[in-house]
């Protein structure tokens, strides 16, 4: 999982041996078995007999991930937490709506950049993930949700890279994945419905814009150079109007808008001022505002607007013309939602507990 199909090609000439003629059909056949099937087994791809069979099954495995654990809330929300091979854990959380559901995927063990108030930013960069590891939480939990029929969770047709880790950080792998998950013989998912958020690593935006024709997301989070710049480090090296510079560049084919969140902290960028100002940085920009009211966590000294005062913030900047809805806040109490996934080093995650296991081995 995780090689393009050029280099499953590649994989089955070289390393495995097959012959010219046995390349095309087998690489059609693996991968459309991994994708499109979730299949799970190497040993048992379907059209895949004899010599050839016996050859993948001794090559290795499918999954790069292990499931390890489900943790549900009472919205539905599912909270899967995976292990690499190196034993690093990898969450995902699987978000059911009326039709459809949406899965928010992790890039990184941890991250980066450092955000003052995110608790992944706490535990710093403990590794990146590979494009295998990237894909194989969108399968794993697709085959999650079919083998469990009683959850009556929608079928999955939404992923967005907002969980642990910053994606352009992480861009080789990133990148190829988006692409993989969109591929019409593959998962297929619309590059409508696969969205990169990014904390604004400029560059790599302009990158993701050439490579891949996905939905983009951009957390603003403040209005001024100087709030930024305390909120969210990388504002040091891309400022205010450099962010603004690559969303106004992004190609917009498919992609109507690029979604611009703004996670609203009480007294930090809740305020009349940061209205007007965000009503002027995103004039004429292609833009839908997403605010999220701040999920607090154990440690962190910043609080949340009230849900009143969030409405106001939504009216007026609408008042101004300015596309914007909020999010609705899920998961809180398995600690899955924005955020809220991993743990800063040493600290336990209050409040998570394990709400029901799902016999796993069965899943796979
Ligand atoms: N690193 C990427 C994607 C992961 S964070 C990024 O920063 O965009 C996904 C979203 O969650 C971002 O918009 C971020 O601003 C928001 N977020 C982070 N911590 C939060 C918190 N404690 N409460 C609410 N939203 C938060
Ligand atoms: Fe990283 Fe995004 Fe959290 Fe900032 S908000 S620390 S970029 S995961």
């Amino acid at each position: 999982m995780g090689l393009s199909r050029e280099a499953l090609a590649g994989w089955l000439a070289d390393d495995l041996g097959l012959s010219a003629a046995d390349v095309e059909g087998t690489t059609r056949r693996i991968w459309t078995a991994l994708y499109r099937h979730a299949h799970a087994d190497i040993s048992s791809i379907p059209g895949v007999r004899g010599e050839i069979r016996r050859r993948l099954a001794a090559a290795g495995r499918i999954d790069a991930l292990s499931l390890d654990e489900i943790r549900e809330a009472a919205d539905g929300t599912k909270k899967l937490l995976f292990k690499t091979d190196e034993g690093a854990i990898v969450e995902s959380v699987v978000i059911p709506g009326k039709e459809r559901s949406t899965l928010c995927i992790s890039s990184q063990i941890g991250c980066a950049m450092r955000c003052a108030f995110c608790l992944t930013g706490k535990m710093g960069l403990r590794g990146d993930l590979n494009t295998a590891e990237i894909i194989g939480q969108v399968i794993q939990a697709r085959r999650t949700i079919d083998a469990d029929p009683e959850s009556r969770t929608p079928p999955l047709s939404n992923v967005v890279f907002m969980g642990m880790g910053e994606p352009l950080h992480n861009p080789d792998a990133v990148i190829p994945a988006t692409r993989t998950l969109i591929d019409h013989e593959g998962l297929d998912l619309s590059a409508r419905r696969v969205t990169v958020s990014t904390s604004g690593i400029v560059p790599a935006i302009d990158r993701l814009g050439q490579e891949s024709p996905v939905q983009l997301a951009v957390s603003l989070n403040a209005t001024t150079d100087e709030v930024r710049d305390w909120l969210m480090p990388i504002n040091r090296k891309y400022p205010i109007a450099a962010l603004l510079g690559a969303i106004r560049r992004y190609p917009l084919r498919q992609r109507a808008r690029v979604l611009v969140e703004y996670v609203l902290l009480a007294g930090v960028n809740d305020g009349a001022g940061d209205v007007e100002r965000l009503a002027a940085l995103v004039r004429d920009l292609p833009v839908k505002i997403n605010l999220i009211a701040f999920n607090p966590h154990p440690g962190s000294e910043l609080s949340r607007p009230s849900p009143t005062h969030v409405l106001h913030f939504r009216d007026e900047l609408r008042a101004r013309g300015v596309a914007a809805g909020i999010r609705a806040t899920r998961g809180d109490e398995t600690m899955a939602a924005c955020g809220q996934l991993g743990r800063p080093p040493g600290a336990e995650q209050a409040g998570a507990r394990r709400v029901r296991s799902l016999p796993i081995a069965s899943l796979r």
